[in-house]
């Protein structure tokens, strides 16, 4: 589904992916670790395609196609979702109008027709049974006084909503009590599917306790260091991120 060959970017003149590859196939939840800094959130941006990530070589293939030629409402037609780690507030926007827009215009980037509000309703209604969650952020303005864990509730609904094939979280983890934890994996965990990939960027195991992923990766200095399956995270929690660095190439 998604191929990833020798990536090297550039953020602001400086190198921070390295020469990253990775491969997902359909179905499978790869999670994304290490230390702050190590360009976790860039190789998120870099394949959602926003401004200001220079891909100076290397290739993302997303389903045989050439990933980087496309715009970035392109790349989310074709089925790519980013979750940020700082979702945006936008005061005096109604959520589910919101939320009926992002849906439509990817409908429409697809030639697909728009959903009018009952059919919109419909489909609300159906994500949020699948979710088990109650509609009490829909009629609020998008984030504005939003907890930590309601704008990641939101942001999962979202990502239902728009049923992409490629799901991007960015430490959907960070900041959130136990509970709130909780509720996102499991919104995840609902959500897993044989056509639907996740890459789960997170810099804690306790993310991983309720989604466990099937392949785990440590991104540390800009590449790949280490790939394993879920006991991984369980030895990073126990020896910290000081045992991959030293890892990486001595003189970095
Ligand atoms: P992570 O998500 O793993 O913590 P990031 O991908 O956010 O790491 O950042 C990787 C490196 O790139 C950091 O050193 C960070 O300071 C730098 N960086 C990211 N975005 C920018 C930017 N817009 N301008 C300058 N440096 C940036
Ligand atoms: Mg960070
Ligand atoms: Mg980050």
């Amino acid at each position: 589904m998604l191929k990833i060959e020798n990536l090297h970017v550039r953020v602001a003149g400086k190198d921070i992916l390295k020469g990253l590859s990775l491969e997902v196939q359909p179905g499978q939840v790869h999670a994304i670790m290490g230390p702050n800094g190590a360009g976790k959130s860039t190789l998120g941006n870099v394949i959602a395609g926003r401004e200001g990530y220079e891909v100076v070589t290397g290739s993302v293939t997303f389903e045989g196609r050439d990933l980087l030629a496309l715009e970035p409402e392109e790349r989310a037609a074709s089925g790519v979702f980013l979750a940020f780690q700082y979702p945006v507030e936008i005061p005096g926007v109604n959520n589910t109008y919101f939320l009926r827009t992002a849906v439509n215009a990817q409908r429409k980037a697809r030639g697909e027709s728009e959903l009018d509000s009952m059919q919109f309703l419909k489909k609300v209604r159906e994500k949020l049974a699948v979710l088990h969650l109650k509609d009490d952020l829909l009629q609020r303005a998008v984030n504005e006084g939003f907890s930590g864990g309601e704008k990641k509730r939101n942001e999962i609904f979202q990502l239902a909503l728009l049923e992409p094939k490629l799901a991007i979280l960015d430490e959907t983890d960070s900041g959130l009590d136990i509970d709130a934890l909780k509720n996102v994996a499991e919104g995840v965990n609902a959500l897993r599917s044989p056509d639907r990939a996740f890459l789960v960027v997170t810099h804690y195991q306790r993310l991983l306790d309720y989604i466990t992923p099937d392949v785990v990766h440590v991104l540390a200095d800009g590449r790949i260091v280490e790939t394993g399956g879920p006991e991984l995270a369980l030895q990073l929690e126990a020896h910290g991120y000081a045992w991959v660095k030293d890892r990486v190439a001595p003189g970095h």
